[in-house]
């Protein structure tokens, strides 16, 4: 069975049977003021799996800690994963919001208190893809696709991230976390060394009695599209977004674990980006020449994507890739 959901069907089909979000922006309202560390997801979790938009699907709950995984089965043709990370970060919130986050995490193990704060956009990738997940599995679309549907809502990829990471200072021994990124193997291992080296030389020259010990925390491996599903969604993300769609996407120096989920059972994948800023916004900032200081990166405490055209783009992204790759049937 070849693919028989051209860019321009697919297209089609998003336009004529557009999705009402207003409740996805109800969710992600919700799931911003209400952010939960890695490895502490239980309450996002629950707003997943219990959420009427995975109604059709078998629902799978508690994978790797709090994951949430959705399969949908609609005859015999290829198998498409569509992600979502869920967690949130150690971050004091200062956007302002009416649904700014004021949720605090108190540390069982040292007692500490850390606030926390969806800033990297985590609650827009659950919203965007629970719509999709309605939107795809609508029997007027699911009759158009052959196959099978998982959709995966991941915890934990902010991790090392936990909370008491900035109070690591202690009178008699410093734990430094350091967060190295490269895009080549080799430049990663010099890295490593030279990181090694120079603290090692800086105890010996404080006169420290104890030699330094290193540990590796984590490690991600680079994240390489494939060619072949990245030229295909090319096509259906030019028809779809126009001159909105960028094809030429910068290399990134983001930490992702994104890849292990479709290297490890040896398939091919396609990561993009959707960016959240308001247009007038980023109009002014490019003109005046002030990006860097007037627009909030992720992980930061002003990170406020606007919820319209955000999620439009972040849903309609996801159902259009997962249409390009699902089997399509001959009407
Ligand atoms: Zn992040």
């Amino acid at each position: 069975m070849g693919n028989e959901h051209p860019a321009s069907s697919v297209a089609d089909l998003l336009k004529t049977h557009a999705l009402d979000l207003s409740q996805y922006e109800e969710v992600y309202k919700h799931i911003h003021a209400n952010p939960e560390l890695s490895l502490h997801e239980a309450g996002t979790a629950s707003t997943i799996a219990n959420h009427a938009s995975l109604g059709a699907y078998t629902v799978h709950t508690a994978l790797g800690g709090h994951g949430v995984a959705g399969v949908l089965t609609n005859g015999s043709g290829p198998t498409v994963l569509l992600r979502a990370d869920m967690d949130a970060l150690p971050v004091e919130e200062r956007t302002n919001l009416e649904y700014a986050s004021k949720t605090t995490f108190k540390d069982p193990q040292d007692g500490t208190t850390t606030a926390v704060m969806h800033a990297c956009g985590h609650d827009m990738h659950v919203a965007c893809l629970l719509a999709a997940s309605e939107w795809l599995a609508r029997e007027e679309v699911k009759r158009t696709w052959l196959g099978t549907l998982i959709v995966v809502f991941q915890p934990n990829e902010e991790r090392g991230l936990q909370a008491g990471q900035t109070e690591n200072v202690i009178a008699d021994k410093a734990v430094l976390k350091i967060d190295i990124r490269s895009q080549h193997a080799g430049t990663r291992g010099k890295v490593l060394k030279a990181m090694r080296r120079i603290v090692t030389k800086e105890c010996e020259a404080s006169g420290c009695e104890k030699f330094p010990t290193f540990e590796q925390i984590r490690k991600f491996p680079l994240t390489v599209n494939d060619e072949s599903v990245t030229n295909e969604l090319n096509q259906t993300f030019t028809v779809v977004f126009g001159q909105a769609f960028d094809p030429n996407t910068v290399t990134s120096n983001a930490s992702e674990d994104f890849s292990d989920l479709a290297t490890s059972v040896d398939r091919p994948y396609c990561m993009w980006f959707f960016g959240g800023i308001d247009e007038g916004k980023w109009e002014k900032a490019v003109k005046a020449g002030r990006i860097a200081e007037d627009i909030p990166v992720n992980h930061s405490a002003l990170f406020a994507p606007v919820i319209q055209p955000t999620m439009e783009i972040g849903v309609k992204a996801l159902c259009a890739a997962a249409l390009t790759h699902l089997g399509g049937v001959v009407s």
